[in-house]
């Protein structure tokens, strides 16, 4: 497949006589991208029941199919987000050198059977860890759990990692009923913990469970998803969950959400009623911004610069939501053309994800 194009958007550093030729490319990763197979098996002929998520191409122009929930429409989609080489077309237009591969949040499935779950998300895995085998200088894998059966889900978290090689997992802002300090969750953050997989937090709605009032103007995904997240921090922090595996590498989506605009009433309520939110833990929320991270998907250089205040530079690395509509249309391009300094720019675009993702940078270039 194609080579990454050069940046072009920032200078080359200058070469020194003593400095490695690898230590020169500067890169960009794009830690937020979803991708699906082309087809997958028919999975409530498969598993008997349930309104699965199946990709429908008839009836669509070429290079489209529609996604369709228990046979409903859900969002068409072009052939970009299962198509590797309509990808790295995309990726090379817009000097993006490697996408983390996630699947598309609707694909969790964590309502269903545990081990139908589990076997949907075998394939899932396997396919995102071909996509990266095809072209490992341009795909990094995540991949995706039972989570509703966390000890399934550790099960194949450790697959994920140790067998396919990918560098961690996609896990939703919730898991059905349970937030994410439910104590059926530490055998997960423990396997997690121990194999320092990057874990992606990604929000997610049930549509069944979408109220009404959150319907109209795109409600559920403009404002239900910051807030999902917004909870989903909470839950982690308040929730002792960073007390007990300290050593967890987590990454919010769309710029952690609502969080850090919230987070002043977060921890003045900590403060002023630890009987409702200090009974699991000593710390207030910002205690743990050292231990978080978010990405760049905000759509705003004032709310970034804001971000970068809070959290701190290093916490922070690009992602595109790439290739909906939602996310942001040329990954990177508000940090490169941005006042930022050019180490802010450097630990953005790909710094921090080498250190998150565990990459050894020299691959890439
Ligand atoms: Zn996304």
């Amino acid at each position: 497949m194609s080579s990454p194009s050069p940046r072009v958007a920032r200078q080359a550093p200058v070469a020194s006589r003593d400095t490695p030729v690898a230590q020169l490319r500067l890169l960009k990763i794009d830690l937020h991208t979803h991708i699906l197979p082309e087809r997958w098996p028919d999975l409530a002929k498969k598993y008997g029941y349930g309104s699965w998520v199946q990709l429908s191409h008839q009836g669509c122009p070429p290079g489209q199919a529609d996604m369709m929930q228990g046979g409903k429409f859900f969002r068409r989609i072009d052939c970009n987000c299962w198509s590797p080489d309509a990808r790295l077309k995309d990726c090379n237009a817009t000097t993006v050198d490697v996408q983390v591969l996630s699947t598309v949040p609707v694909m969790f499935s964590y309502w269903a059977k545990p081990e139908d779950t589990l076997d949907l998300s075998r394939y899932l895995n396997d396919h995102i860890a071909q996509c990266v085998a095809e072209d490992p200088k341009r795909f990094v894998g995540l991949g995706t759990l039972p989570m509703q059966a966390p000890e399934l889900a550790a099960q194949e978290l450790r697959r994920c990692v140790q067998e396919l090689g990918l560098a961690g997992v996609q896990i939703g802002s919730h898991v059905n009923a349970w937030n994410l300090d439910a104590p059926e969750l530490d055998v997960f953050w423990k396997a997690a913990e121990e194999l320092q997989a990057a874990i992606f937090i990604h929000p997610w709605n049930d549509a069944t469970e979408t109220p009404d009032r959150m319907k109209p103007y795109w409600g559920a995904w403009l404002v239900g998803m910051p807030c999902e997240t917004t909870l989903a921090i909470c839950s982690v922090t308040m929730g002792g969950v960073l007390d007990r595996f300290p050593r967890l590498k987590l990454c919010f989506a769309h710029g952690g959400g609502a969080f850090l605009a919230t987070l002043g009433r977060i921890d003045h309520g900590f403060n002023v009623r630890p009987d409702l939110c200090a009974t699991r833990t000593k710390h207030p929320p910002s205690h743990y911004l050292n231990k978080i991270h978010i990405d760049s998907l905000v759509h705003d250089l004032d709310t970034l610069k804001f971000s970068i205040a809070k959290i701190g530079a290093d916490r922070i690395m690009l992602g595109s939501d790439y290739p909906f509509p939602l996310g942001e249309h040329h990954p990177g391009k508000m940090v490169e053309e941005s006042d930022l300094d050019d180490k802010v720019k450097d630990a953005i675009l790909y710094k921090n994800a080498v250190k998150f993702l565990n990459l050894d940078a020299t691959n890439y270039q």
